[in-house]
């Protein structure tokens, strides 16, 4: 008999989520969400929803009741009730480890402490504390939200002496920390998944761009020498040794100018830059994460066709209904979330232009050119 799975989120991911666990049948017998927006994406492809917002304690609790296993779309949800329900459904990644990820500082602190790169950092309690540490690493240099910080909006960057009460003001009533300026060449992500019994894999290295602090393109493979995509590689191994937690991981990092391999940041969960492996690998990230949770044995992270993923974001200056999206060229692969409304910059889509045999990535960003005209979203007149 197959599990009944409950997933904190039922956005684009857990929809994604959703359409994976449903072609296992013979795993997972029944998938519920728990999210605020009525009719949201995952209850659109036949998860059973639960209305209630993220941190809603008795609702929380109401998923663990009806489910045997849960796992979740955000990091942003309360590790505290999450661990108060443990005995009641399994929850993977655990309470334990998503505490620890969603503090920026006890992240870093637990990466450096196991030898894993990070830039460089100090929690920062006061403006003295922070004037120390813009002495130590100097400038420019980033001031980051401890918590719950997304598409850039926690980062101040401190470009000058100028800068430092401004930025310190800027975070009031926050835990803050500080973080030296890392010159990268290239962002860069692993996606890499572990099982409950500790079998590890990492999909190969991507390679990501982002505008205006969100992620916008994933090239996969990234564009980097054996000796960079082996390190990464190998680092994000490392990571997942040290990781006590179950389930697919986006561990993003930068490629410095003088070719280090440092990380940025990891998420709990599946990740955009991975939304590739849907068409381009054996195994998607989303069924990975299934395996992975139910500790089965994890699928082939092989590579089966250079692929350029491009994020579908609302239009900056319109918020509303928007005409749908068609396009049927051969090797595009669109996939729309269901949102009914746009707002500026949100993801409400993404395509997957994949390559022929032999074709170059230089073609691909050639095609990729052409395709983003018919990607703009427009008013619904
Ligand atoms: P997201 O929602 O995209 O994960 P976030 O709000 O968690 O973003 P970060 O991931 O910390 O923010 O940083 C956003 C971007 O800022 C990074 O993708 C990178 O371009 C830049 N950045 C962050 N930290 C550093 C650093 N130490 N040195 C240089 N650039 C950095
Ligand atoms: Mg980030």
């Amino acid at each position: 008999m197959g599990k009944i799975l409950g997933i904190i989120g039922g956005g684009q991911l857990g929809m994604m989520l959703t359409e994976s666990a449903k072609k296992m049948p013979e795993h997972i017998s029944k998938i519920i969400v728990l999210d605020p927006t009525e009719n949201c994406p995952a209850a659109q492809v036949g998860a059973e929803q639960i209305v209630a917002d993220f941190k809603d304690e008795k609702a929380i609790q109401e998923l663990a009741e009806k489910s045997d296993i849960i796992t979740y779309e955000i990091e942003s949800g309360d590790s505290d009730v999450l661990k108060s329900v443990e005995s009641k459904a399994e929850i993977n990644p655990s309470p334990e480890t998503l505490k620890m990820i969603q503090d920026k500082f006890l992240q870093k602190t637990f990466l450096s402490e196991n030898k894993i790169p990070t830039p460089e950092f100090i929690k920062i309690g006061s403006l003295d504390d922070l004037q120390q540490g813009l002495k130590k690493f100097g400038y420019p240099s980033l001031l980051k939200a401890r918590r719950d910080a997304y598409d850039g909006r926690g980062n101040f960057k401190v470009d000058s002496p100028e800068d430092n009460q401004k930025a310190f003001d800027y975070f009031k009533g926050q835990n803050i920390m500080l973080e030296k300026f890392v010159p990268f060449k290239m962002e860069v992500s692993v996606i890499a998944a572990r099982n409950t019994k500790g079998q590890i894999k990492t999909y190969p290295l991507v390679e990501n761009i982002h505008e205006h602090n969100i992620l916008r393109e994933t090239i996969a493979p990234a564009r980097v020498s054996k000796e960079i995509s082996d390190k990464a590689e190998e680092i994000a191994k490392d990571v997942m040794t040290v990781l006590k937690g179950a389930g697919v991981f986006g561990i993003e990092m930068f490629v410095t100018t003088d070719d280090q391999i440092v990380i940025n940041e990891i998420a709990p969960r599946v990740h955009n830059s991975g939304h590739h492996t849907l068409q381009s690998s054996e195994t998607s990230q989303f069924e990975q994460h299934i395996r992975a949770i139910l500790g089965l044995e994890l699928g082939s992270v092989k590579l089966l066709h250079t692929t350029i993923m491009y994020n579908i974001l609302g239009s900056k200056d319109f918020q509303g209904e928007y005409h749908p999206l068609e396009i049927s060229e051969k090797n595009v692969f669109l996939k729309m979330y269901g949102k009914k409304i746009s707002k500026p910059l949100r993801k409400l889509g993404h395509l997957n232009l994949v390559a022929n045999q032999e074709e170059s990535i230089e073609n691909l960003i050639q095609k990729l050119t052409g395709l983003k005209e018919k990607t703009h979203i427009l008013a619904l007149k």
